[in-house]
């Protein structure tokens, strides 16, 4: 069995000073892929460059993107800039994200209108780069189902760390989407969530930490790790009580199919 971490981001401090121990772990544990979504225009080069230089067996692969968190500070010519690196780099990226809507921002930033903004000029420039996505969704589903009915992917993309409903789900994955599986499933008040993903196709779903955010169920306070990626399936294979290796190498082929086709 082999494994990919879809959303992890390497180049934050609490990872990037353990690297080369935590890659060993990953590959050690057969986690031989590793997605590396970018969040501001402070940490595009981070990513490129952790992404190329760090000697690992584990592949590491960029994305470009702007996530709601930071773009308060932003303006329209942050977009060019990142239209102009993604261009630049269009040959090693493997998709535009992290994007999205963050809807406890926009309340509390008040900047719904510039989320939706933002978040519509990437989902063109991932179609003119034809790229798929990766989406940051919180308390948002309505407003990001919205933006991708006006602004269809033509390559599909990853809703990350998706909960919600069987409904929400099943309305991602008509459109083109996987749903990103992390850390999520291990609580026991995710409930919800994990009834819907009993229902959805195996082969719309992938793995995905968040590193190093979304401790697992217990291990709050502590660091994620992309070595969590077994865990995080394990519980998927207790959730949909299958064969782990189908479970394993259809996730693998659902990666292939977004990024790597
Ligand atoms: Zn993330």
């Amino acid at each position: 069995m082999k494994f990919t971490d879809s959303h992890c981001h390497l180049d934050f401090p609490e990872l990037a000073q353990q690297l080369k121990p935590e890659l060993a772990d990953c590959f050690e544990l057969a986690i031989e892929r590793i997605i590396v979504p970018a969040v501001n225009p402070d940490n595009w080069q981070p990513v490129l460059e952790i992404t190329s230089k760090v000697p690992s067996n584990v592949l590491l692969f960029p994305c470009l993107g702007i996530h709601p968190w930071y773009l308060n500070e932003l303006t329209e010519q942050h977009l060019m800039a990142l239209e102009q690196t993604a261009l630049n780099y269009q040959e090693r990226i493997v998709a535009i994200g992290e994007t999205g809507i963050d809807g406890k921002i926009a309340i509390e930033q008040n900047n719904m209108e510039k989320q939706k903004e933002f978040f519509r000029y990437q989902l063109e420039l991932a179609n003119r780069l034809n790229k798929p996505v990766i989406v940051h969704h919180r308390r948002s589903h309505n407003e990001v189902i919205e933006i991708l009915k006006q602004s269809p992917v033509k390559r599909g993309g990853i809703i990350h760390a998706f909960s919600g409903s069987y409904q929400q789900g099943k309305t991602y994955i008509d459109m083109g989407f996987k749903l990103g599986i992390g850390g999520t499933i291990t609580y026991e008040r995710a409930k919800k969530t994990i009834n819907a993903i009993k229902r959805f196709p195996v082969g719309a779903l992938v793995l995905e930490t968040d590193a190093p955010s979304m401790p697992l169920s217990g291990e709050q306070g502590t660091t994620n790790k992309p070595s969590n990626i077994k865990v995080i399936f394990q519980q998927l294979v207790n959730v949909l009580q299958c064969e782990p290796e189908k479970l394993a190498e259809q996730i693998e082929q659902n990666i292939d199919q977004l990024f790597f086709r």
